[in-house]
């Protein structure tokens, strides 16, 4: 039996590319008489909103969407996360990082923002200081390279098939957030393995995140989902969704009298509404 999850972030109000990952989650777990879940990842304390958790649910009510059970809201559950933390931690594989984004920037010669870029391991190897700690803000990382040491590189299913991973695929990154217990990647797969979730339905852009998400898992002991990462929508120039760009929101297409129900008919089948088009990378 089939258990997925959509997991949005509540930073903003859903668009056309959120629709479609959730339509072909729902579809996917349904086909096969399976469960379909609702996660909210608003560990991030300064972006997620309330009102965008109750957009959400609005959102795939009007698409026609239901979900199993109530959704699991990860600023709840930083006890789970504080466990699995606390067994990697022990095993020698996180150092805390005091660097700031700029730090990493000016180390990187990156001024122009981060995007996709690993960490330069700054923080890494210096002697702990439980007296900076107890000042100064900071991060956890995973040392990533001491976690494939012990384990080699792990592979992972994806539709079907056997991907391998290679180290280039491993950043040192955030565990433990400086305003949160956790970060994206742990929170991710406690919470997967504590839903049961079989297959893992997300869009492309989060592909680069599975190597470290299954080295996590190896690391935790962790069972093995499956992965299905989906084409992005786009514009049809090929522009990305984004606000800047104009991009409207599930809302706005409601407000302008589109059928929910039938968008989410039409995504199903693979097609997009007029201006719209799936990206190639
Ligand atoms: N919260 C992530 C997002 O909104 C999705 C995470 C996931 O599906 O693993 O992009």
């Amino acid at each position: 039996m089939i258990v997925t999850r959509f997991a949005p972030s509540p930073t903003g109000r859903l668009h056309l590319g959120h629709a479609y990952s959730a339509v072909l989650g729902h579809a996917r777990a349904r086909s096969d008489g399976g469960r379909f879940l609702l996660r909210i990842e608003d560990l991030d304390p300064g972006r997620s909103r309330p009102e965008f958790v109750d957009g959400t649910t609005e959102d795939l009510r009007w698409l026609g969407i239901d979900w199993d059970g109530e959704p699991l809201v990860q600023s709840e559950r930083g006890a789970l996360y504080a466990k699995a933390f606390d067994r990697l931690c022990s095993a020698g594989l996180v150092y805390p990082c005091f660097c700031t984004r700029s730090d990493i920037a000016d180390a990187l010669h990156a001024p122009h923002g981060l995007g996709g870029v690993h960490y330069p391991g700054t923080c890494r190897g210096r002697a702990d200081d439980p007296k900076r700690r107890a000042l100064e803000p900071h991060s956890w990382r995973l040392d990533a390279q001491a976690a494939l040491a012990r384990t080699g590189l792990p592979d992972w299913r994806e539709d079907g098939a056997v991907l391998q991973s290679s180290r280039a695929d491993f950043d040192d990154v955030i565990l433990a957030r400086k305003d949160a217990p956790a970060a994206y990647h742990l929170a991710c797969v406690v919470d997967d393995q504590a839903s049961g979730v079989t297959l893992v339905t997300r869009g492309l852009d989060l592909r680069l995140s599975t190597p470290v998400q299954r080295l996590l898992q190896i690391l935790l002991e962790l069972p093995q989902p499956e992965y299905f990462h989906h084409p992005l929508v786009g514009h049809d120039d090929g522009r990305r969704l984004a606000k800047r760009d104009g991009s409207p929101t599930l809302a706005n297409l409601r407000d302008r009298g589109v059928d929910g129900r039938a968008l989410a008919e039409g995504l199903r089948a693979g097609q997009l509404p007029l201006g719209f088009a799936f990206l190639e990378d």
